[in-house]
């Protein structure tokens, strides 16, 4: 038995190494699922099958890329390079590339990101004549994502009895319609949607028996990562190329089934041994990755959803230190706590930066972090803000190289007809687009002969659109023979895009140009690597495939980096840190205020919350802030109602759990920690603990005009109870005073300067440090 084998428990071993039939690894968190997946490869590798007989599908391609260098090093890079391991995206889309002429695509297809799909539904209702109030484009995607994921094309739409009441009910009829056109409008345009890559795969192995043949025969091992939130679409695949041969193993965990809005269906794991019904079924119990203090408090959390498995987990590792709760008076001071908290943990542990992640629940949540860190120059990296590829100038020349390929695709000639800008008008750009859908052709059809479509623009009109239609005609000439990044540089120079990011020298057009130059940096790189593996001639459209399923995750070239990771709870799936934070503990924040008070979406959010905890290894915190700015408005907070469904004996609580805390008490301590000259963690404090119910003692004001934004949401809340006049309350402060501000929480005045409306005090803050105020504004109270 290989060695590797040796490194697994018992379950684990009986997994890997059974492969005669169907099998379901269903566990928890951290219990090596993804271990036993990586190690079962490897095995068969070295028992009869060839690389490329292995189907791996991974959630992430930084996930299949962690995996195959795991497996590189126990079978060799070679061997490892052949495997076919990714997303279910990426990999579909390179069968779909070979396969397109079956249903009716060439092989450069284009792919249609969110924002062009969108922006072509919202083409669609306009034209229609809908009423984009009603008919929300962010909506109608989501409907027509759902029926795609279910498998349901325009025409099972169309009979389908329960969507089409549900539509009326929701006073949408016209969804159907707009479905089907925006399917015949995708196909004209030579182009698929993320959904399509793998509705379209569905139905060439359908329809296409040969063609399903042939994959069956090739991938005679499948193996799937997170199969808990698979949908329907990539279950149904899977059981077409299984089918025969049944060997297919998929691991998951129904816990953390967390992308049921995207059209994950937990059921395909729930009902997994009655679609196969020889699966042999294991059961891993032993987390490996954090401690026993996280294992049981993320039990505890669980055990309250009705929906589940019942599992035990339990961890053998130290028993660890008690989860960290902290408050925080704000978001703001939410980011310097968490941030003096890495600060401290580094110092006393020599914890590398790398080895901490915040998790939250909304991208949104993210600038708070980074302005904390910046503050204090901490490096960190961000997982899904905008990506690389989806920045305006870099789409912008993508949408150039995507026309060069594909002259059919729609939204990449809308992008840059009058980009930059060449006098093309929308008046012109409309006709151009209801001639086309008048006539079942692509704009670019129509620009080669308006004539022949009914168009006769004036002179100086057609003058420019002859003059775009050469500059395109020419670079696909040259796109036929050129190397991709030599016609790359061509195009970003000729097209004029470098001169208009070249115009001025402001801080934005530099870091445009900065980003054109990263993008051809990145082809040049594209291109070596490709000649390396033995490719002389490297063309627009393979570069093209490359990046169009890119996010910002695969753009990780510097990995291992020493940086912090901030990313949403959703893409911290399968990762682990020794380190974590879940932010933003609050009602209304996590659990979403979609989830309202449905039960099922409740449950969801609280799977997504034990996802989050069960990331971490030694260390996990977790905090609310009392307020927040959300929507532009400032709104006050209640802590999580997931805190409280966690065992009190993992948790350190602060203080004041349930806000029900007495100001004196924490303006005793902070003066305590003053007069020692540092100021430890709060939950250094001795607490109180839950029970503890002290009512807050009504508290005097400073802060007689309320900004605009706040007011609303002010007059409810507990600071505003006290309006007392402007000037007399301005003058009350003194140095050397105790304040609980807003924002900042607790601080001592150091500095009294200027009168009247100028009148500015400095203040001490707790964790936010020293900030100048303008009295007038500031919205604190003496303590
Ligand atoms: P998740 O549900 O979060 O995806 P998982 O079940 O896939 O977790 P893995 O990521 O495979 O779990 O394993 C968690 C950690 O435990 C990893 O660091 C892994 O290397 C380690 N691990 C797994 N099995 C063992 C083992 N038998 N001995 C030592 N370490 C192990
Ligand atoms: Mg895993």
């Amino acid at each position: 038995m290989p060695d590797y084998i040796e490194e697994l428990n018992e379950g684990q071993r009986n997994a890997v190494l059974y492969n005669d039939g169907p099998s379901l690894v269903i566990a928890g968190a951290g219990s090596g699922k993804t271990r036993v997946l990586t190690y079962k490869i490897a095995y068969l590798l070295e028992n009869g099958y060839q690389p490329w007989n292995i189907l791996a599908l991974t959630f992430t391609n930084k996930a299949a890329r962690e995996m195959k260098e795991r497996i590189a090093r126990q079978v060799g890079p070679e061997r490892a390079r052949h495997l076919w391991m990714g997303t279910f995206h990426s990999l579909f889309l390179r069968i779909l590339h070979v396969e397109a002429g079956h249903i009716g695509f060439t092989s450069q297809f284009t792919i249609y990101d969110t924002a062009d799909s969108k922006s072509l539904i919202r083409s669609i209702i306009k034209e229609m004549g809908l009423d984009e109030k009603v008919y929300k484009p962010g909506m109608v995607q989501a409907r027509i994502s759902n029926a795609k994921n279910h498998l349901v094309s325009p025409a099972g739409y169309a009979n389908n009895k329960e969507a089409y009441e549900g539509d009326r009910a929701a006073k949408v009829p016209a969804l159907r319609d707009i479905y089907q056109r925006y399917w015949e409008r995708c196909r004209q345009a030579d182009a698929m949607d993320f959904d399509d890559l793998l509705f379209y795969t569905f139905l060439l192995f359908r329809d296409y028996p040969e063609v399903l043949a042939r994959y069956q025969d090739q991938f005679r091992y499948i193996l799937v990562d997170e199969y808990q939130d698979t949908n329907f679409a990539q279950h149904s695949i899977v059981l077409q190329l299984a089918k025969n041969h049944q060997h297919v193993c998929v691991v998951g965990d129904d816990a953390q089934s967390i992308y049921s809005f995207r059209g994950a269906d937990i059921d395909n794991i729930l009902y997994f041994t009655k679609v196969y019904p020889d699966t042999k079924v294991f059961k891993l119990e032993q987390n490996y990755r954090s401690t026993q203090t996280i294992v049981r408090a993320a039990n505890s959390l669980i055990e309250k959803n009705q929906w589940q498995i019942r599992k035990e987990v339990f961890s053998e590792k130290e028993k660890g230190e008690a989860i960290g709760v902290y408050q925080a008076y704000s978001d703001v001071e939410e980011g310097d706590i968490v941030v003096n908290k890495i600060a401290e943990l580094r110092h006393e542990k020599h914890y590398a930066y790398s080895d901490f992640a915040i998790l939250y629940r909304t991208n949104a949540q993210s600038r708070i972090f980074e302005e904390a860190m910046r503050k204090r120059s901490m490096p960190y990296r961000i997982y899904g803000g905008l990506s690389f590829y989806q920045r305006k100038e870099i789409k912008d020349v993508i949408a150039y190289f995507r026309l060069i390929v594909n002259p059919n695709d729609e939204e990449a000639f809308k992008r840059i007809i009058n980009y930059p800008a060449r006098g093309i008008g929308d008046t012109t750009v409309g006709k151009i687009i209801a001639a086309a859908t008048g006539h079942n052709v692509s704009l670019w059809t129509v620009l080669c002969e308006p004539l022949t479509y009914g168009l006769n623009f004036n002179k100086g009109t057609m003058g420019k659109l002859q003059a775009f239609r050469e500059l395109i005609s020419a670079f696909i000439t040259d796109a036929a023979e050129k190397n991709a990044c030599e016609i790359g540089a061509d195009i970003i120079r000729q097209s004029g895009i470098i001169n208009d990011v070249c115009q001025d020298n402001s801080p934005e057009n530099l870091s445009r140009k900065e980003n054109i130059e990263e993008l051809v940096n990145g082809m040049n790189d594209f291109c070596a690597q490709r000649q390396e593996e033995g490719n002389p001639s490297v063309l627009l459209g393979d570069f093209l495939s490359e990046v169009s399923l890119l996010t910002d995750q695969d753009s990780d070239k510097d990995g291992d980096d020493e940086k912090i990771t901030l990313m949403t709870v959703h893409s911290a799936k399968g990762l682990e840190f020794r380190n974590v934070f879940v932010v933003g503990m609050e009602e209304n924040l996590f659990p979403s205020g979609m989830a309202g008070d449905s039960p099922r979406a409740l449950e969801e959010e609280r799977r997504l919350f034990y996802v989050a905890i069960t990331r971490a290894e030694e260390h996990c915190f977790l905090s609310y802030a009392k307020t927040r700015f959300r929507y532009g408005k400032m709104e006050f907070g209640t802590p999580s109602r997931f805190l409280k469904d966690i065992d009190m004996r993992f948790l350190r609580l602060p203080q004041d759990v349930g806000m029900f805390r007495r100001v004196e008490d924490e303006a005793a301590v902070f003066r305590r920690e003053n007069a020692r000259g540092f100021a430890p963690d709060r939950e250094d404090v001795p607490y109180g603990g839950r029970e503890r119910v002290s009512v807050r003692p009504k508290q005097q004001i400073i802060a007689p005009t309320v900004p605009r934004n706040l007011k609303r949401v002010a007059s409810s809340a507990n600071m505003a109870n006290t309006s007392p006049s402007a000037s007399g309350s301005a003058n009350r402060v003194q140095r050397g005073q105790l304040i609980e501000h807003e924002r900042f929480g607790l601080g001592e005045v150091l500095k009294l300067e200027g009168e009247g409306d100028n009148a500015k005090a400095t203040i001490r803050f707790k964790n936010a440090g020293d900030k100048q105020l303008l009295l007038r504004f500031a919205r604190f109270k003496v303590i």
